[in-house]
């Protein structure tokens, strides 16, 4: 997925255009982008791992 989209920080319209809101022609930010964290997955995998060689 190309994150081209932009959000209004008007009227949250998205749009494809990189300068304005085509709508209300106010200026346009990038959207939240969703949440990465594979550091975390790794902490949980790593923490089970513990926890089954604990229980072993
Ligand atoms: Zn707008």
């Amino acid at each position: 997925m190309v994150w081209h989209l932009r959000k209004c920080v008007k009227c949250g319209n998205y749009t494809l255009n990189q300068k304005m809101c085509p709508l209300c022609n106010q200026s346009v930010r990038i959207p939240h982008p969703p949440k990465f964290s594979p550091h975390d997955k790794y902490l949980k995998y790593r923490m089970n791992i513990k926890e089954e060689q604990i229980t072993t």
